[in-house]
């Protein structure tokens, strides 16, 4: 479904990403590994078309999408669930999940895809017409993912769905991503939550200062020395 092909990004002189190369077949949960300031966030931003490669190419569907612009790339069928969650804090619950689709053919079923995001996140219908500025933190990055969900996407990119959230939420919300790739949709996942995003996901890439290291299935990589020292602390 993607194709990401030896990508090369600069952040003005300094390089960040070097030939990075990955695929996230249909269907599957892919995770996307690494520390702090590895490049994980560059990398999906590029996807999104919101930074440009200065070498390879993307493919989503077959279609090249390395030089269109992010509103082409969200068309076509890309959700971007942002680090930080992004959300307009201003707005109601419901508001910022209609914000997510704006995309035509998402705006045509704006009302039963929210019934299934409520059905998903139903503190998210509870508190629909609340303000977004005012939810507990996991219930802000819920309706961040629902209003991924809004825009009806073939592929949902998520940022680190669970950083800065307690650990029963972190459970939850892994459980949710799960179900999410349960019922169709194809899922890129930035963890720096290693265990957890190795156990869900069906293949695993090991991004370290800016290069693929490592890739395999999920049980491959667990079983990896490398990465058992590394980011298990085994
Ligand atoms: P994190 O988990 O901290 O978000 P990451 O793996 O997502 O880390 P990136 O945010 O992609 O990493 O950052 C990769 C490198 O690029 C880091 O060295 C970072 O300092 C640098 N970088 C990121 N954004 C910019 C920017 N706007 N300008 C200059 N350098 C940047």
């Amino acid at each position: 479904m993607l194709k990401v092909n030896n990508i090369n990004v600069s952040y003005g002189d300094v390089q960040v990403l070097w030939d990075v190369s990955f695929e996230v077949p249909e269907g599957e949960l892919v995770a996307l590994l690494g520390a702090n300031g590895a490049g994980k966030t560059t990398i999906l931003n590029t996807i999104s078309g919101l930074l440009r490669p200065h070498g390879g190419n993307i493919y989503f569907l077959q279609n090249e999408i390395t030089r269109i612009p992010a509103y082409r790339v969200a068309e076509m069928g890309i959700a971007h669930v942002p680090e930080g969650r992004r959300l307009f804090p201003e707005m109601t619950v419901k508001e910022n999940l209609e914000m997510g689709s704006l995309v035509p053919e998402a705006k045509k079923k704006r009302k039963e895809t929210m019934e299934w995001v409520f059905s998903l996140f139903p503190i998210l219908k509870d508190k629909q017409n609340q303000e977004a500025g005012t939810l507990s933190g996991g219930q802000q990055q819920m309706l961040a993912i629902g209003r991924g969900l809004m825009a009806l996407p073939k592929l949902l990119m998520l940022d680190e769905p669970s950083l800065g959230l307690a650990p029963v939420l972190v459970n939850q919300v892994f459980e949710i991503v799960k179900e999410i790739n349960q019922r169709g949709i194809t899922v890129l996942l930035v963890e720096q939550n290693i265990m957890h995003a190795l156990n869900m996901c069906t293949r695993a890439y090991v991004l370290e200062n800016g290069r693929i290291t490592l890739q395999g299935s999920g049980a491959e990589l667990l079983n990896n020395q490398h990465v058992k020292e590394a980011y298990l602390g085994i």
